[in-house]
């Protein structure tokens, strides 16, 4: 067991959880989205707090909040999002806020603990109004053109206008000083249900899956429904289908343990009864750590894409729109988290990748990172009912503030 007196305050943790949850309160959940009116109060709040743990609060000029310490000896930063996907759930995000302001209210003010915990809340990793925005902003990977063409995928605004509304025009971005964290650590929900279903309390983050995104397209021709004969049809419509039913059957012979596709959309042309589609647009995903395996997968894709084209009589465009880029989490970090949940939570831990995108990959790319999931209830996330169990969240809390302590003691 531990035998010092730094440790996650559980009741202080679920109180500020709680205290988010009232904020842009929507059913058991929430509706925060990036630039709301309660997405900014969040983002107060949190301002708020920072100087009890010895954090000078800014808010930059694109919505991150950042806690920035004077204490001497090594940083680590830690944090998440305070924004939420529109009538959302409560702990997407907040959670690993609420666990880095826990662990800086533990650490800091610790004399026998050389150096501090420095917090951070990422503007919109939600995807509002762009890709990461907030953490891509901070490792300098935003233009200011990037920004004048962000706009709200909900209603269209700008982001230049959302800015400017929430008083944060014209404040200075802040980026991020190379060499001044020793890495970045974050906590989250982990959005599924491998830990509910082992009963482990603690993921420990290996990897970030990439995103690889394709467009295709088949041309048919756009005719009759009641007059032109079945034999006579080059139905864009069935290819897109015949596709969505090829891709099942046949990637599952070449994919990895962990890969997973989704056609997300499927966009007919002209979209009528009565009119055979002369055009068909898919949206497809495919998710993995590997590039290798996705490589692999890319070429079955095009090959079958093809042959569906042929049988169809339709012809057909495969284009890559989005290429992943997998972020690899820091070993001495997986070992941090895992030695904390051997302290204090009974070694109940799982190595595991994530399949959802979190700002420890864009904080991957300029410094080490790492990544502690909790369990979510029946693996629900991105709705209201998102759920965790409070001795859950807790555990939770006292292995992140350990596994700090550890990774500041290194
Ligand atoms: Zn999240």
């Amino acid at each position: 067991m531990v035998d010092h007196p730094t440790k996650a305050n559980g009741a202080r943790v679920l109180a500020d959880l709680h205290a988010l949850r009232a904020i842009g309160a929507y059913k058991t959940g929430v509706h925060r989205p990036t630039f709301s009116e309660p997405h900014l109060r969040s983002l107060e709040w949190l301002a708020e707090k920072l100087p009890e743990t010895g954090l000078a609060a800014e808010i930059d000029g694109i919505g991150n909040v950042l806690g920035t310490g004077t204490k001497p000896g090594p940083k680590l930063l830690a944090g998440s999002h305070l924004e939420s996907q529109n009538f959302a759930g409560w702990l997407d995000g907040p959670l690993g806020v609420v666990y880095a302001l826990e662990a800086a209210r533990a650490i800091n003010p610790d004399p026998a603990i050389q150096g501090a915990v420095e917090v951070a809340s990422w503007c919109d990793e939600e995807g509002h109004f762009g890709h990461f925005l907030g953490s891509r902003s901070f490792v300098g990977d935003v233009t200011e053109a990037d920004i004048d063409a962000a706009r709200d995928r909900t209603d269209n605004r700008p982001m230049r206008e959302a800015l400017q509304a929430a008083g944060l025009a014209g404040r200075r971005r802040r980026i991020a000083e190379r060499g001044r964290h020793i890495g970045y650590l974050e906590a989250h929900i982990e959005q599924g249900q491998t830990l509910e279903g082992s009963h482990l309390g603690i993921g420990v983050v290996t990897s970030i899956v990439g995103i690889w995104q394709y467009r295709i397209t088949f041309t048919g021709e756009q005719n009759h429904a009641g007059t032109t004969r079945m034999r006579d049809r080059r139905d864009a419509g069935l290819a897109a289908a015949r596709l969505c039913v090829a891709i099942d059957d046949r990637f599952s012979a070449s994919c990895g343990p962990r890969t997973v596709w989704t056609t997300g959309r499927i966009t007919l042309d002209p979209g009528a009864p009565s009119i055979i589609p002369g055009r068909a647009e898919m949206l497809f995903q495919i998710r993995d750590d590997n590039s290798g395996i996705v490589e692999r997968l890319e070429a079955l894709l095009r090959e079958i894409a093809t042959e569906t084209a042929v049988a169809s009589g339709c012809s057909v465009e495969v284009e890559r729109i989005r290429t992943g880029t997998p972020a690899m989490m820091d070993e001495k970090f997986q070992r941090a988290i895992e030695e904390a949940a051997s302290d204090v939570a009974d070694g109940k831990s799982t190595r595991m990748p994530s399949g959802a995108g979190h700002d420890a990959q864009v904080l991957a790319t300029i410094m080490p990172a790492g990544m502690l999931f909790v369990p979510s209830i029946g693996g629900i996330s991105h709705h209201w009912s998102e759920n965790t169990d409070d001795a859950d969240i807790v555990k939770g809390a006292e292995v992140f503030v350990e596994a700090c302590r550890r990774l500041l003691a290194s």
